[in-house]
Order: C-alpha cells, then sequence, then structure tokens
C-alpha cells in the first residue's frame, strides 16, 4: 500500500499520517520527491484499512501497489534517487558520472597506494578495494582481512577518496561503518537476507551487484530487503550474469540498465570488469554501459595486472584506465576531470 500525500501537504501532516500507520502496527516510509511526498507502507500480511488512511488531513489517495516489490518502484518515488556524500561534491545518481575504480583486492599497501593515486588523479571520487574476498576456491587468496581494512583507511585519509568495499559477514558491515563510505553486496551473496536486512540497518549506502542468475525481479526485491529496513540509500550495480557464452566471463546484461530506470528510482551502475572477464573488452563495455544510461561504472585498475592476486585478467593499467575516463566523459558530454596537469578538478567522475 501506498499513501500519496497532497502536494501542499505540510510536513505534519506526513508526520500524522506516518504515526498512524506505525500505531496500526505496520512500518512507514516516507519518501519526499519534487511534486509529492509518499508513504509506502510494509510489514502488512493483507491489506490496510484504506478509510482510516485516507480521510486524514493532506492526503490524496491510497493505492494498491501491486507489484512485489514497493519502496525500490516508481510509484512510491518518481524522481531518481541520488545518493549524496558528506564533505564532497561525489554523488551517486543525478547529473554527473559516478566513476568507482580500484583492484579487486588489497594485496599491499605499495599496489593499493599506487592504484588510490591513479584513481585520485583520473577524478574519480570512489575507490573500490576487497578486503574480504569471496573466491570460488577456498585455496584462492582471500584477501587481506583487517590488514587490508587498515590499508584502506590510510588511503581514505590520504587521498581523500570515498571507500567502497564488500561485506561477505555481518561483522563486517560493523567494521566498514567505521572507515568506510559505501558497503558493496556481491553478486553472491545478492540473495543472503540476513546480510540484506543487516545492511538495511546501516546509515551507509549499500552497492548491490546482481545475482549471477538473478532476473530483474530477485535484484529489485533483494534491494527491497535494505530498504525495508529503513536504508533508502541504494545502488544497483550490473555485472552481468551466466550464460553459455563462453567468449567472456559473464554476460553484460545492459539492457537492464533502461528496464530497471523505468521501473525504479534507484541509481544504476555497470561492472564491464566483472562483466567481461577481459582487459581489452572492459572499455569498450565501459562505453556501452554509459551510453545506455548507467548513473556510473565500477571499473577494476592494478598497476602490474600480470602480477594480481586476483582478476588480473580483466584489470586494467592506470594508463589505460586514464583513457577510458576520456571515452567516457566525452559520451556522457561531460569535461573530463583531470587538467592538463593530471590533477584532478572538480569534476563529478
Ligand atoms: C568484486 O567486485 O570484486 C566482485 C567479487 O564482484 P562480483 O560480486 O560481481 O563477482
Ligand atoms: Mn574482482
Amino acid at each position: 500500500m501506498l499513501v500519496v500525500m497532497q502536494a501542499q501537504a505540510t510536513e505534519e501532516q506526513v508526520r500524522a499520517v506516518c504515526q498512524k500507520i506505525e500505531k496500526l502496527g505496520y512500518r512507514a516510509h516516507s519518501m519526499p520527491g519534487a511534486q509529492r511526498t509518499a508513504i509506502g507502507i510494509t510489514g502488512n500480511k493483507g491489506e490496510v484499512e484504506q478509510g482510516t488512511l485516507e480521510e486524514m488531513p493532506g492526503v490524496q489517495e491510497v493505492i494498491k501497489v501491486s507489484k512485489p516489490y514497493k519502496l525500490v518502484s516508481r510509484d512510491v518515488k518518481q524522481d531518481n534517487t541520488v545518493i549524496r556524500f558528506s564533505g564532497t561534491a561525489a554523488t551517486i545518481g543525478g547529473q554527473g558520472l559516478a566513476i568507482v575504480a580500484g583492484p579487486c583486492a588489497i594485496e599491499n599497501r605499495d599496489q593499493a597506494f599506487a592504484v588510490a593515486e591513479a584513481v585520485q588523479q583520473s577524478g574519480a571520487r570512489f575507490f573500490r578495494g576487497g578486503v574480504w574476498k569471496p573466491r570460488s576456491s577456498p585455496y584462492a587468496f582471500q584477501g587481506l582481512g583487517e590488514k587490508g581494512w587498515k590499508i584502506m583507511s590510510e588511503i581514505r585519509e590520504a587521498f581523500g577518496l570515498k571507500i567502497v568495499t564488500e561485506a561477505l559477514e555481518e561483522s563486517h558491515v560493523d567494521l566498514i561503518e567505521q572507515y568506510g563510505d559505501v558497503i558493496q553486496i556481491g553478486a553472491r551473496n545478492m540473495q543472503n537476507f540476513s546480510l540484506l536486512r543487516k545492511t538495511g540497518r546501516s546509515k551507509l549506502p549499500v552497492l548491490l551487484k546482481r545475482g549471477m542468475a538473478a532476473t530483474l525481479e530477485e535484484w529489485l526485491l533483494a534491494a527491497e530487503y535494505i530498504m525495508a529496513e529503513g536504508n533508502y540509500n541504494v545502488i544497483l550495480c550490473e555485472r552481468g550474469v551466466r550464460t553459455f557464452a563462453q567468449h567472456t566471463r559473464n554476460t553484460l546484461d545492459l539492457a537492464s540498465v533502461p528496464a530497471i530506470r523505468r521501473i525504479s528510482h534507484l541509481p544504476v551502475i555497470v561492472d564491464p570488469s566483472h562483466g567481461t572477464g577481459s582487459a581489452y573488452m572492459v572499455t569498450p563495455l565501459a562505453r556501452a554501459g554509459v551510453a545506455v544510461g548507467a548513473d556510473g561504472l565500477m571499473v577494476e585498475v592494478h598497476n602490474h595486472p600480470e602480477l594480481a592476486l586476483s582478476d588480473g585478467a580483466q584489470a586494467l593499467t592506470p594508463s589505460e584506465y586514464a583513457q577510458l575516463v576520456r571515452e567516457v566523459c566525452s559520451i556522457r558530454g561531460i569535461t573530463p576531470p583531470v587538467n592538463q596537469n593530471g590533477l584532478a578538478t572538480k569534476g563529478n567522475a
């Protein structure tokens, strides 16, 4: 159920409706928009008694939401969600192009600092790097763990980049809250419902990767798990799905970008690194992702891809990555946020 408030409804009227919903034993999610505020109702098994809410001051109408997801939907919020970060002009969603770049995994201080410098010089605002790695083999490099997390906190301090890292377990969410800026939920955990709920109670934005066999509906419902707990800052990340293709690691489903855009107000970014698995395909698919309207990109970069402890085959070198940034900015029609000296200017990439 969804309560649509009148355009001129006061904050007090919105609050009164929320209180009424909570009194009925449900949860109210107030979503202010440019035109009007809508209040999503969750926690109800069946229909909510419409009359009690419809007659309240400031209410325009009470609508039944027939789709399985509610809070992710444009029915609740028509305007695109823009995620803002304190102390910086960086946003995800909106006009700019958010580029999240960095190595697959934090391997050591020198590697992480070299890549962070390249990422900062390209003008990107977000640094990614796995501290805890979900690997198919238990014998493969599992990430540096807390040692890597310390390096991340130093990078945040030294470069002023916003830190994006993946939480594999609930305890990681608490650690990321201390020194991180965005919690990544990886493809393998897209339906780890207790982990999703935990991130839903966090104050940090959540970057939710699409599961490798997930339909759009399952992906949106995973986002709904997070939002239903009260965290409305969710970024969807298309990273490809498994198909019969042998020429790529995954099949990057770029049609999901306009499909999501139609259904949901949440920002959506594209990961052409995991989406292809090969460095030579990353830039072409990054260009395609921006051309279909993605709000940003997630790209793996390594100072020595041939020595990488994970995903080296898909890592761009810093110069290949800098070229990618120039190309995607030109497609998006924005000035690359790097000046003649290679120093980052105030752009939003
Ligand atoms: C990653 O971003 O390093 C990663 C493990 O990605 P995914 O969850 O998409 O496989
Ligand atoms: Mn990786």
